[in-house]
C-alpha cells in the first residue's frame, strides 16, 4: 500500500482505517462520483491484534455492508447469561449474531478501496486537522508534511479528540476501560456466547466469553467508569477467570476503551465529519460498536459526498444537520435512551439479578422473548422496570 507521493490536495481525506472509515469510503467509491480520496491510518490495523470480542448482530452486519461470508468465524445462535449466583437464562435470538474475523474483514475492505482508486497512507499519524478556511481543511501528518481536503472523515476510534478546539463532540462523556484474554483449551460450545453479572467482577459492567474458532475464546470484562479509579482490570479478569475458567491457557492479554453516548453531542463540523468511535456511536448497555461504526461509517461517506459538491457556508451547515439527524434517528436517539437505563442499572444489587433469573429460568426457553422479560421484572424489580421507562 501508498507510503509517499501524496498529493497537495484531495476531495476527501479519511482518518481511519476501522470498521467507520472503511465503510466509508465503500460507500464513497460506490458512488458514481470521481473523487479523490486519501486514506490514511497511523497504524496498519491487521498486522496487529484489533482488541474486539468480534461478536456482532447478524442484521446489524448485513443492513450496513455488503458481508463477505469470509469475514464469519462461526455463527451465533443463543446467549447465556450469567447471574452472580451462577443461576443461568439462555436466550435464542430470532435472528442471530457472528463472530467474524475483523483483520480480514478490514484487510479485504482496504484493499478493495486502494484497488478502486484509494490512496492509502498507512503508519502516518494524523497530529491535527485545522478549521476550514476558504473551503478547505489542512491535515497535519506526523512526520511534518500536510495535504488539504474538501471534506474530513474522522473515524479515528475515541482518543484522538480531533475537532475540540472548535467544540465539535470532544473527549467521549463515558469512556469506559475494558480488559480481555484470548484464551484456548477452553470447552463450550460453538455457537453460544456468555454474559456474566456481578459486582465483584464487573461492577457497572460485565464479563463476556466469545467463542474464537475450535477450543478458543475470547474472555473480557467491561467496568463502568466510575468504577476505575479503584479497581484494576487486570486483576478482575484474573480473578473471573481462575474462578470460573481455570483450566484455560492464556494466549494474549489486551486493553482497550469502549467510548459510549450519553447525550446528543455535535457531530460536525464545516467539511469535518466524525463517526464511529470518534462519534461516540457505541450501545452505551451492550457495548457493541462494530455494527454501529459501520453504519454511522456509511452515512459519513453519504454525506461527504454532499459536502464535498457544496458552495456556500449555508449548505455545508444544512448537511452537517442532515448527518446528525440521520444519526439520531438510526440508532443515536435510542442510545441516549439506552445510556438513561443503564445510569440506573449500576445501581440495581446482585440479589435482583439473582432474582430475576431464577424468574426467567423458569419460563420455556422457546418463549423468552424481550416482552416476556419486560413482563416477568414488572412487580419483582421495581428499580429495573423505572429504569426501562426510557424505552417505552
Ligand atoms: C475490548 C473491546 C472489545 C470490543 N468488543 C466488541 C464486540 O465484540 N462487538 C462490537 O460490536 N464491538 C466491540 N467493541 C467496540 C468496537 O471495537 C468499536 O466500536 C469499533 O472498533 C469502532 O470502529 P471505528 O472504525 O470507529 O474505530 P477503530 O476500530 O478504533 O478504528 C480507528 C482507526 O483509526 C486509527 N487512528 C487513530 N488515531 C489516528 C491518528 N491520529 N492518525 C491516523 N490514524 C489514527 C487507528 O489506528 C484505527 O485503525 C469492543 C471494544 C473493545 C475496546
Amino acid at each position: 500500500m501508498t507510503k509517499s507521493s501524496l498529493e497537495k490536495q484531495y476531495d476527501i481525506v479519511i482518518i481511519g482505517a476501522g470498521p467507520a472509515g472503511l465503510n466509508a469510503g465503500m460507500n464513497l467509491i460506490n458512488n458514481s462520483q470521481k473523487l479523490s480520496i486519501l486514506l490514511v491510518d497511523k497504524t496498519i490495523p491487521w498486522e496487529k491484534p484489533i482488541p474486539c470480542a468480534e461478536g456482532i448482530g447478524k442484521l446489524g452486519f448485513h443492513n450496513s455492508i455488503s458481508v463477505d461470508p469470509s469475514w464469519i468465524r462461526q455463527e451465533i445462535h443463543s446467549a447465556c447469561f450469567h447471574a452472580p449466583n451462577d443461576s443461568t437464562v439462555t436466550y435464542t435470538d430470532k435472528s442471530g449474531g457472528y463472530i467474524i474475523d475483523r483483520t480480514k474483514m478490514q484487510k479485504d475492505l482496504a484493499y478493495n478501496l486502494e484497488r478502486n482508486g484509494v490512496k492509502c497512507l498507512f503508519g502516518q499519524k494524523v497530529t491535527d486537522i485545522l478549521p476550514c478556511n476558504y473551503h478547505f481543511r489542512t491535515i497535519h501528518f506526523q512526520n511534518n508534511t500536510s495535504v488539504k481536503a474538501k471534506t474530513v472523515i474522522d473515524a479515528s476510534g475515541p482518543i484522538e479528540c480531533f475537532g475540540k478546539k472548535e467544540n465539535i463532540s470532544c473527549k467521549p462523556l463515558d469512556l469506559e476501560p475494558a480488559y480481555f484474554a484470548w484464551v484456548e483449551q477452553i470447552d463450550q460450545k460453538q455457537d453460544m456466547i456468555h454474559i456474566y453479572l456481578g459486582g465483584n467482577f464487573a461492577p457497572g459492567g460485565y464479563a463476556w466469553v466469545f467463542p474464537r474458532g475450535t477450543n478458543g475464546a475470547n474472555i473480557g470484562i467491561v467496568i463502568g467508569k466510575q468504577f476505575c479509579a479503584n479497581h484494576n482490570l487486570k486483576t478482575l479478569l484474573d480473578s473471573f477467570i481462575n474462578r470460573y475458567y481455570p483450566g484455560v491457557k492464556i494466549i494474549k492479554r489486551f486493553a482497550g476503551s469502549i467510548p459510549c453516548t450519553n447525550k446528543k453531542v455535535s457531530l460536525t463540523g464545516p467539511r469535518l465529519i466524525k463517526t464511529g468511535d470518534a462519534a461516540s456511536t457505541i450501545n452505551p448497555i451492550s457495548r457493541a460498536g462494530i455494527a454501529e461504526a459501520l453504519l454511522s461509517g456509511k452515512l459519513a461517506g453519504q454525506y461527504a459526498l454532499e459536502m464535498v459538491n457544496a458552495t456556500s457556508n449555508s449548505q455545508i451547515l444544512s448537511i452537517c444537520r442532515k448527518y446528525e439527524a440521520a444519526w439520531l434517528k438510526v440508532k443515536g436517539k435510542r442510545h441516549i435512551k439506552l445510556a438513561k437505563v443503564k445510569s440506573t442499572l449500576v445501581s440495581i444489587p446482585d440479589e435482583d439479578y439473582n432474582r430475576g433469573a431464577k424468574i426467567l429460568s423458569s419460563l420455556p426457553q422457546k418463549d423468552l422473548t424481550m416482552s416476556k422479560i419486560f413482563r416477568a421484572s414488572l412487580g419483582n424489580f421495581p428499580k429495573l422496570v423505572w429504569a426501562l421507562r426510557h424505552l417505552m
